[in-house]
């Protein structure tokens, strides 16, 4: 079997910048689940993605375009302090979890204040080059259920 449109994808990845600085790594937990063809990870890796098959290890270079897209000016937004109420040791740098009218989105903290904290809504790793190390684990069929509602069940994938 290799991955086409509808196969559930397990998959280890090592995240890095173009320095070769690690930004994330899931082989210290579950692999990540996706559906392909549904969108569910970024361009980029998606593509890099299809036709390989169980063991392949491979490394893709993903340009700022096809990862996060650039970074954008004027994307910082002042939001009531009492908003970010459950993250812990707000500072300038840490990236917090904010929720909007589009669901739940990352923003880094600009500047901390007392009542409100100004947060560039920018995607953290938008405007960078990145690099994965993918070893792909398992695939199987999507299900009906999973091709309906557009993504992968199960642990590493949406749960609910
Ligand atoms: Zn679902």
């Amino acid at each position: 079997m290799i991955i086409a449109k509808n196969t559930v994808v397990s998959f280890h990845y090592r995240l890095s910048n173009s320095e070769g600085k690690e930004l994330e790594n899931s082989h210290d937990g579950h692999p990540s689940l996706y559906l392909h063809g549904a969108n569910n990870i970024i361009r980029g890796l998606e593509t890099a993605m299809e036709g390989k098959t169980t063991g392949d290890v491979f490394s893709v270079s993903v340009d700022a375009i096809d990862a996060y897209g650039p970074r954008v000016d004027g994307k910082v937004q002042r939001v009531p302090a009492k908003y970010l109420k459950h993250e812990k040791k707000l500072k300038a740098g840490k990236v917090v979890r904010i929720n909007t009218d589009n669901g739940v989105v990352n923003g880094t903290v600009v500047k901390v204040g007392k009542f409100s904290v100004d947060v560039d809504m920018n995607h953290p790793l938008a405007g960078q080059d990145l690099v994965f190390d993918i070893e792909v684990v398992e695939l199987r069929e999507a299900s009906a259920e999973e091709i309906s509602h557009g993504h992968a069940h199960g642990v590493g994938g949406h749960q609910h």
